[in-house]
């Protein structure tokens, strides 16, 4: 008896094809619509096998929903969207896509600090829009990268392959983890910092750190007080971990010199948004691993998870954590 695999977006032809060798396919068939949730809760009740989106909030009610599930496969490396403790007391596994978009979201984070620094989005849309004017000595003029110091909070995976673009830039890092990296230190050339010093004293302040209730407005007015007025700080992590009112306070006074944003407390970003009102903030549809590559090896690496578990009765290939029973 072939399994039944839910996937709460299109997905290529090739993903598709794949699964269907093991599985009975269901698809949510659009590309830009997320699946409704009425219908998630109905498709939920007899699947065995569950792909989804950063998008779908898998909660409890959803997890409750489900009779027979065995996995659920996150296509991204965070999971805050999954109630990973209710899918546990089920026995549902979790797997998300981690590795794979590393370099890619590392590409990205690095490509919106320089665009913030340098005002790049400004720029290119005065030339757009007819405002060149004549060079004059003081137009559009932005912030150093070349020697600066760069704040990461979260040297994981991606932070780590921050620091090597930083490098390059002859940055000096520093970096708040929750556990202390003593052998990264030594191999990378950077330096542990305190939250606080570490706000006080960057230039740029990426955050690389999953989200979770406990960091929950991590970056507020407080944190943004700390930071230099010259200073520019830059989510790629995940929306919740930053207040977005005191983001904007901060920027609208003047009290740090700008941002970049590629993630948002909700998503889409409202268009009426204080924040899409500032200049000095640069704003992207979080597109962090969104090379045609990248994209392709997560969806294969969410596939291969089901295919791991519900065909060969195997260990997935890439659990979270918390979920350790196969
Ligand atoms: P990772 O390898 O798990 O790294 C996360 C790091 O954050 C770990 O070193 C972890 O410390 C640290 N951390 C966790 N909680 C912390 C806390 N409360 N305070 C300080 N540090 C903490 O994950 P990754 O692959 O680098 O990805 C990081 C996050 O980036 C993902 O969770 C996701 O939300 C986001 N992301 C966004 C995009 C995008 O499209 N914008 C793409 C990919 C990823 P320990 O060493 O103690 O575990």
């Amino acid at each position: 008896m072939k399994s039944t695999v839910y996937i709460t977006r299109k997905l290529p032809d090739e993903i598709i094809n794949k699964l269907s060798q093991y599985f009975h396919v269901r698809m949510w068939k659009e590309e830009n619509i997320p699946v409704p949730r009425e219908i998630l809760l109905k498709e939920i009740e007899n699947i065995e096998g569950l792909i989804c989106l950063l998008t779908d909030k898998i909660d409890e009610e959803v997890i409750r929903k489900a009779k027979q599930l065995k996995i659920i496969s996150n296509l991204a490396v965070g999971y805050n969207n999954i109630d990973v403790q209710a899918a546990a007391k089920k026995e549902i596994i979790v797997t998300n896509t981690p590795g794979v978009l590393t370099e890619t979201t590392a590409d990205l984070t690095f490509a919106l600090l320089m665009a913030a620094a340098r005002r790049l989005v400004n720029a290119s849309d005065s030339v757009r829009n007819g405002e060149w004017g004549a060079w004059s000595l003081m137009q559009h003029t932005g912030q150093d990268i070349f020697g600066a110091t760069l704040g990461i909070i979260g040297l994981g995976r991606i932070g780590e392959a921050l620091v090597k673009r930083a490098n390059g830039f002859d940055m000096n890092v520093l970096y708040y983890n929750r556990t202390r990296k003593l052998e990264k230190e030594q191999e990378l050339g950077i330096h542990y910092s305190e939250l606080k010093d570490l706000l006080q004293q960057s230039d740029y302040v990426c955050l690389m750190l999953p989200y979770s209730p406990d960091v929950h407005h991590l970056i507020g007015k407080e944190e943004l007080s700390l930071m230099k007025q010259s200073a520019i700080l830059i989510n790629t992590a995940r929306g919740g971990i930053v207040d977005e009112e005191a983001l904007y306070e901060a920027l609208r006074n003047g009290d740090i010199w700008a941002a970049g944003l590629d993630v948002f407390e909700q998503e889409p970003i409202p268009m009426d948004h204080p924040l899409l009102s500032l200049s000095n903030v640069v704003t992207l549809p979080h597109i962090g691993s969104a090379s045609v590559k990248t994209r392709m090896r997560m969806a294969h690496l969410a596939a291969d998870n089901v295919v791991k578990v519900l065909y060969g009765g195997d260990a997935p290939i890439t659990p979270v954590y918390q979920c350790v029973k196969v």
